[in-house]
């Protein structure tokens, strides 16, 4: 929902359980989070349905499980030694750190003719490229800040321009009102560096990796020799990631430790452009199937120079999250250039001698990268709603039922008359199959609310006719509806309806209120 804030759902996260700061007791430490006790099932889930959709259930796919520090000479392969680095730019009065890529800069000029100091152009600008979402704010201000530096009335030319070198001592930073307070942009290597073994010294250095990616590359040749796979087949790996960002924001969306879901999905060179066409639709459609509706979710084709040198075709999945339309997952045709680089780096062959056809090849790559946890955040903000319900505005996560961190709640009506021991022992066999919880705290009315909360999508009541005919109702979610069911494989029913085998009873309602 557009009306969604961030500070909401931050609040919610916290307040339910779903994400912390990372350390909080010692005052958190900036981009790293913590997934509480919904979090953590919500999290997982995710990462479940997506190695059950991409992987267990497709022949074509095997996983593995790399380690986060790898030989050093993967990264110099990889071109992330020496390439993956951000500009950064430091503010030398108020210390704020900036990438110059996503920063909003204002720029004044002189009129050469003209005597010093009569401004007669003032610019608003990037350093390279700001971002979209902030161009209307950075050019309010850029109006603002050229009146208070006297630029003449008829002469205060506001528009956008590239920053030109000879100009960058001109630089107004994003808080300040006088020039001269950036420095350069410098080149800031987005890898974290550590020590293996004892010594502190340049031979022992190596990294965390930024990708799960390059763990594929490097085992494609083991899993070759496994001899499970042909082409085409992909290769897949979930696992954390890890990048110094310069300016991690947007809550757990820029994260300095990160979780990825990575495919490497290797086909015949002249095959690729089809396999990449499936994987960008395939991938897209995942997304919607879970819930994610289509108009919140994108797919933006790269244009040609937005491309990396290597790759053909890449285009993003992007979802507009409150704070911005912005990238969940990118899909990227890279021909056949990181088992190439491995080639030249380790010296080892890396291709692939296609029986069928008797040739030897490169086997070209389409590499789906998604974000577990930017997707969790995606999730999250899709499911969050405020709903009216019988004059009170209730709170309520309506995810998918594969996601809900809990599937089920078992309830007592009230705390008498066996009510509590019959709920324990169905809630004793829900939780063989999936999440539940029990609750005989405090109304039940309470109970539903604190359940949608956490987006529940089944709650269970167990009432005075349960004693009498061993039925029990079943509370949905997001339609409120309520319905009775025998208790006796309870547990098969409810599992067909995440599943979405068995559709909830439309029309009338049997049995509670909401209170
Ligand atoms: P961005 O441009 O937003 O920095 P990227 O294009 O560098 O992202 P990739 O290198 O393509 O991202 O990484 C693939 C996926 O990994 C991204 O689509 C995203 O879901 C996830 N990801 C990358 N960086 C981060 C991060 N700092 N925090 C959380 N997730 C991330």
């Amino acid at each position: 929902m557009s009306s969604l804030d961030m500070e909401k759902l931050v609040s919610l996260c916290k307040r339910r359980g779903f994400i912390f700061p990372s350390s909080e007791i010692y005052g958190g430490i900036g981009g790293f989070w913590d997934y509480g006790p919904l979090g953590v099932e919500l999290k997982r889930n995710i990462k479940d349905a997506w190695w059950h959709d991409m992987i267990r259930t497709r022949d074509d796919m095997v996983g593995l499980d790399c380690s986060i520090i790898m030989n050093p000479r993967v990264w110099e392969a990889s071109g992330h030694v020496g390439g993956f680095s951000d500009p950064l730019v430091d503010c030398k009065k108020t210390k704020e750190r900036y990438r110059a890529d996503q920063l909003w800069v204002f720029v004044y000029r002189f009129n050469a003719k003209d005597a010093p100091g009569s401004m007669v152009e003032f610019w608003w600008g990037s350093l390279g490229g700001g971002p979209d979402e902030a161009r209307p704010a950075a050019e309010a201000r850029a109006g603002k800040v050229a009146k208070k530096l006297g630029a003449p009335v008829d002469s205060s030319v506001v528009g956008y321009m590239q920053v030109a070198p000879e100009d960058r001592e001109k630089v107004i930073g994003p808080s300040v009102e006088e020039s001269g307070t950036l420095t350069e942009p410098r080149s800031f290597n987005l890898m974290f560096k550590t020590y293996v073994g004892a010594l502190e010294s340049d031979s022992n250095v190596a990294y965390l990796r930024p990708e799960t990616a390059q763990g594929i590359f490097a085992n494609f040749k083991n899993v070759c020799d496994t001899g499970r796979v042909k082409l085409p087949f992909g290769i897949a790996q979930v696992g954390k990631s890890f990048r110094n960002e310069i300016n991690p924001r947007n809550f757990t969306f820029r994260s300095r430790e990160f979780e990825q879901m990575e495919i490497e999905f290797f086909c015949k060179p002249e095959e690729a452009k089809e396999w990449y066409a499936y994987w960008r639709k395939t991938r897209f459609d995942w997304y919607v199937s879970l819930g994610l509706q289509s108009d919140k979710l994108r797919l933006r084709d790269h244009d040609p120079d937005e491309l990396a040198f290597y790759s053909t075709a890449t285009a993003d999945i992007e979802y507009a999250f409150p704070f911005g339309v912005s990238e969940l997952e990118g899909i990227a045709h890279r021909g056949d250039y990181d088992l190439t680089q491995h080639m030249k780096f380790s010296g080892k062959d890396l291709t692939y001698f296609d029986e069928d056809s008797k040739s030897r090849f490169t086997p070209h790559v389409i590499e789906p990268s998604a974000g577990a946890d930017r997707a969790t955040l995606a999730f999250l903000c899709e499911a969050y709603t405020e709903d009216k319900v019988e004059n009170d505005t209730r709170t309520v996560l309506k995810f998918h039922p594969r996601l809900a961190p809990i599937k089920t709640a078992v309830f007592p009506l009230v705390k008498r008359d066996g009510m509590p021991e019959k709920a324990a022992s169905i809630h004793h066999q829900l939780r063989e199959k999936f999440a539940s919880f029990y609750d005989e705290k405090g109304a039940v009315g309470r109970r539903y609310r604190r359940q949608d909360e956490a987006g529940t999508p089944y709650c269970i009541t167990v009432d005075g006719q349960t004693l009498t005919d061993d039925t029990v109702t079943i509370r949905d979610r997001d339609s409120l509806r309520q319905w009775r069911v025998p208790s006796a494989n309870i547990d098969v029913m409810i599992g067909d309806m995440i599943s979405g085998k068995l559709q909830a009873p439309q029309g009338e309602i049997s049995g509670g209120s909401e209170s």
